[in-house]
């Protein structure tokens, strides 16, 4: 597993899917699209509509586009 990025701040947290281990898959909260308190992402740093996320849960790095700032309108 790899070690939290020494970068991740609880202060920066992102919603999420993890595509590592899925673990909102059934919560209700997260299924309502709220802020999870179990369920977030470390948010470590942004790139334009990229944003880098790790799971708290279970270490998985990966890019999420946000489709932020893109054509059309945002996510959510
Ligand atoms: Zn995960
Ligand atoms: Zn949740």
């Amino acid at each position: 597993m790899l070690p939290i990025d020494p970068g991740a701040d609880k202060g920066r947290r992102a919603w999420v899917p993890c595509p590592g281990c899925d673990d909102e898959r059934g919560c209700a909260t997260c299924e309502a699209g709220r802020t999870c308190a179990d369920h977030w992402r470390y948010l470590l740093s942004t790139q334009g509509r990229m944003v880098h996320l790790q799971c708290p849960n279970c270490a998985h790095l990966w890019v999420w586009d946000s489709r932020f700032g893109a054509e059309g309108s945002p996510r959510c």
